[in-house]
């Protein structure tokens, strides 16, 4: 949360517009309007496995989930999700569909619009040992759907898993 104006580095100063409480530059009158980030997710998929980071950075350092990060202020959420697989595991990834999008405010200083796709490696054999983790992860590996970590980082990575499952599950009874 910013405390001082980004015009002039003057102190920002609480009031209310249309009933939403902002901060605004008690100098030169320049409004922090305060909103969610977007970000990018993407569900990669081979046969029964689905790959996923451990991460190196807080927040959830040490826990594992999706490929996943902000989008630029020049690329799509797309672009960004295909770059961030890239970034974190080393492989080339198609999406294959959105999946969802959903409003995460797990975290008080950052909330964020979480745009999740599905997606497969543009090379279908590839394996674990293909992987290289970089970037802000520091292991990536295709964990199987049934024998997934206890606990992931970011609750919504969970849903999305889950929600995956059931869309493939219904195509298949199709
Ligand atoms: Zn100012």
């Amino acid at each position: 949360m910013a405390k001082f104006c980004l015009e002039c580095g003057s102190r920002l100063m609480p009031f209310q517009e249309g009933g939403t409480e902002r901060l605004r530059c008690e100098r030169c009158g320049w409004v922090y309007y305060l909103n969610p980030v977007p970000a990018s997710a993407v569900v990669v998929a081979k046969g029964e496995e689905v790959l996923l980071v451990k991460r190196a950075v807080e927040p959830r350092s040490g826990y594992w989930s999706l490929p996943s990060g902000f989008v630029e202020y020049n690329e799509s959420p797309l672009e960004a999700a295909v770059r961030e697989a890239k970034e974190e595991t080393g492989i080339d990834v198609e999406l294959t569909g959105l999946l969802n999008v959903v409003f995460v405010n797990e975290f008080p200083e950052k909330h964020c619009v979480l745009i999740i796709y599905s997606g497969r490696p543009v090379r279908g054999d590839v394996t674990n040992d293909d992987l290289r983790a970089d970037d802000d992860v520091d292991d990536a590996r295709f964990f199987p759907f049934n024998a997934l970590p206890d606990e992931l980082a970011f609750r919504s990575h969970g849903e999305a898993i889950k929600q995956f499952l059931r869309k493939q599950r219904g195509e298949r009874e199709r």
